[in-house]
């Protein structure tokens, strides 16, 4: 049956309750009428293409729950699209609610159209890399008219929302060569578009053709994530005026998009000093009028490979809190590997805390339950309510079981055994004998 809307924004606008919404609403505990005036607004995207037939869909943005992101995808190092797969299956049981297929080897479609067949999280992707590999053909012989109908090819097949980084002009790239930085570009996408901009001379074919690729959005609902190309990559080069020039431009094609009822995400940084991040959460709100914002990271410190995981999540947990509504999660292989089925796990985990941190802190309506509940089990020493209120119950209980205290004190743990404060407590609260020694 034909639908009387184009978009989710677009029905929302219109009154019209699809039944995405009705999925979202009840997932977020939120009044239908408040989901979709949000919509309405762009200040909440629901990004589901019409022909991802198998999605579960999610909202993200104000008021919502805080989404997490894991990239994944097929690269030449690792080409086996079964161990692809089983990873997305892996992190949607994890709890990720998007999965960016990032392939860069090969023939990326079947494994494209599989995920829009068969996986419940949202699919993104960033069409310029595909580009290269689609087309077989050098960067520098790829015309504007390439990039755009690869834009057409991930909507057709589905794809939920797609990275394309339109902020990045030829002033960026004046920028940029006078030196301005200490990182340059340390996005993917943005240094391709800038490689290619430099070997051409022409503008940024997501810039110049932007119209053309939101009636592309508009026919698919394909929500679009407009990237941080200049997103820093290092302390030193945070908040600055490439950074901040971009993010200024993304604030003008966010309105421009929203007059065709496309969908729209913002990204962000990048690596930035925790003391810079609400600041950078209330500009991006501020200029891109409330448009969900996706952050990638932030990474508090440069110093920590092996550990980013913990950076970004540190950085993601401020950055949530204070108004970013999606984490693109990290893994500790970040700046040194690809990432393997442990970093991928360990990575989900650490986003999943700092989304969950955040949505404590904001006061989501039933964010704490689970906490709560957890506290019951800890107080009553009740090791299996314990692990079922667990973010990652198999290993809490791996670690317990390797070291598990002795069986005269068994409902303790190994750390303070006959000492343990619960037990002591809840003896002495009851009135008995408390057996140290
Ligand atoms: S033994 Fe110590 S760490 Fe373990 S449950 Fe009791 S108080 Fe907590």
């Amino acid at each position: 049956m034909a639908l009387n809307y184009a978009t989710q924004m677009d029905a929302a606008r219109k009154g019209i309750v699809t039944p995405q919404m009705k999925a979202v609403a009840a997932k977020e505990n939120m009044d239908i009428d408040q989901l979709m005036d949000l919509i309405a607004k762009g200040q909440v995207v629901i990004p589901a293409n019409v022909n991802h037939t198998s999605l579960d869909p999610n909202g993200i943005g104000k008021q919502l729950k805080t989404k997490i992101n894991v990239n994944l995808g097929v690269s030449r190092d690792c080409r086996d699209l079964n161990v692809e797969l089983d990873k997305v299956m892996d992190a949607v049981n994890l709890g990720a609610e998007a999965i960016m297929d990032l392939s860069s080897h090969g023939n990326t479609q079947p494994f494209r159209r599989k995920l829009t067949s068969e996986c419940p999280a949202m699919i993104g992707t960033v069409p310029v890399y595909d580009a290269v590999i689609h087309y077989q053909r050098d960067l520098g012989t790829l015309t504007a008219r390439d990039f755009i109908d690869v834009v057409r090819l991930h909507a057709e097949d589905g794809v939920d929302f797609v990275t394309l980084h339109c902020g990045l002009t030829k002033e960026t790239v004046r920028q940029v060569k006078a030196g301005e930085r200490k990182m340059n570009i340390v996005s993917r996408g943005g240094s391709l578009i800038f490689a290619w901009m430099s070997m051409t001379g022409e503008e940024n074919p997501f810039y110049e053709y932007y119209d053309e690729i939101l009636d592309i959005c508009r026919k698919y609902d394909v929500t679009i994530s407009l990237g941080d190309a200049c997103r820093p990559g290092c302390l030193a080069d945070a908040t600055d005026r490439i950074q901040l020039g971009e993010l200024m431009r993304l604030g003008e094609l966010t309105e421009r998009a929203w007059k065709k009822d496309v969908q729209v995400m913002v990204e962000g940084p990048g690596h930035v000093p925790l003391d810079q991040i609400a600041a950078n959460m209330k500009v991006q709100q501020q200029v891109c009028h409330g448009a969900p914002f996706y952050v990638l990271g932030p990474l508090v410190t440069d110093i920590a490979p092996g550990y980013d995981h913990i950076t970004a999540a540190i950085g993601g947990a401020v950055a949530a809190y204070n108004g970013a509504a999606f984490l693109c999660y990290v893994t500790p292989a970040e700046h040194l590997a690809l990432p393997n089925r442990d970093d991928v796990h360990e990575g989900i985990i650490a986003s999943k805390i700092a989304a969950h941190a955040a949505d404590i802190a904001k006061g989501l309506p039933g964010a704490r339950d689970q906490d709560d509940r957890m506290a019951d089990a800890r107080r009553k020493l009740d090791w299996d309510a314990q692990f079922a209120e667990c973010l990652d119950p198999e290993r809490a209980k791996a670690i317990r079981d390797s070291r598990a205290p002795g069986d005269d004190h068994s409902d303790t743990c190994s750390m303070c055994g006959k000492f343990c404060a619960v037990r002591s407590m809840n003896k002495a609260l009851a009135g008995e004998i408390i057996d140290i020694l």
